[in-house]
């Protein structure tokens, strides 16, 4: 199954696509945990696009795409994938189309995560992340066992540099600006479909699951 994944910064969608993606089978595909493994590498694509998202600013459309492009010729990607944060904006939807096109694949959906500014604050404000793996925490609604520390590899945990409040105000408005439009291109086409991504992880997991169930069996 070719999923996208669409939605506001703290909807949800990273945390979603992790279990769903070891549910089907199907690899997660988040260019933001992409371009922050380049940056923690020191790879010329970070060097790149670190100044981009310390300004809670997009990464070019080009870099994102050629990057996609790459992703989905990996061999796990045969069987389907998991969009988490890409498209963003028109032309990379545009892109990723064509790009789709050429390689006899469509999508077969994309899921938005609907869900309150007030609740993708504050979500946003107490996320943590796992320095290893990107394993995501929130410290109100799903916190370590251990302060400080990753239940699964005991990695240390951190905020997100973009996570601070002055650059999550600049994403939300980056994110309605240039994602938002994305909302009517795959209702256009068909492929659109809403998850209440308000409440708390099982629950939006739940409605997930019920969305994506009927294809699975086909
Ligand atoms: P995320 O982890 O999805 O919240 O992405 C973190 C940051 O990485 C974003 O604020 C952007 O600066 C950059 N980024 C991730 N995905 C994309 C994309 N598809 N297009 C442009 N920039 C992206």
């Amino acid at each position: 199954m070719n999923l996208v994944f669409l939605g506001p910064p703290g909807a949800g969608k990273g945390t979603q696509a992790a279990r769903l993606s070891g549910m089907l089978g199907i690899p997660q595909v988040s260019t933001g945990d992409i371009l922050r493994a380049a940056i923690a590498a020191s790879k010329p694509l970070g060097l790149e696009a670190d100044r981009y998202m310390r300004a809670g600013d997009l990464v070019p459309d080009a870099v994102m795409i050629g990057i996609i492009a790459e992703r989905l010729q990996q061999p796990d990607a045969a069987v389907g994938f998991i969009l988490d944060g890409f498209p963003r904006t028109i032309a990379q939807a545009e892109g990723l189309e064509a790009m789709l096109a050429g390689m006899g694949r469509r999508l077969d959906r994309v899921i938005y995560f609907e869900a309150s500014e007030a609740t993708l604050i504050r979500r946003l404000g107490n996320r943590r992340v796992c320095r290893a793996a990107g394993h995501i925490y929130n410290l109100l609604s799903s916190p370590p066992a251990h302060p400080g520390v990753c239940d699964l590899d005991g990695s240390p945990l951190y905020m997100r540099d973009d996570d601070r409040p002055e650059t999550v105000l600049r994403r939300l408005q980056v994110y309605r600006e240039q994602t938002e439009p994305l909302l009517a291109f795959y209702e256009a086409r068909g492929l659109f479909v809403r998850v209440d991504a308000e409440g708390d992880v099982g629950a939006v997991a739940a409605a997930l699951a019920a969305l994506v169930a009927p294809q699975r069996t086909r």
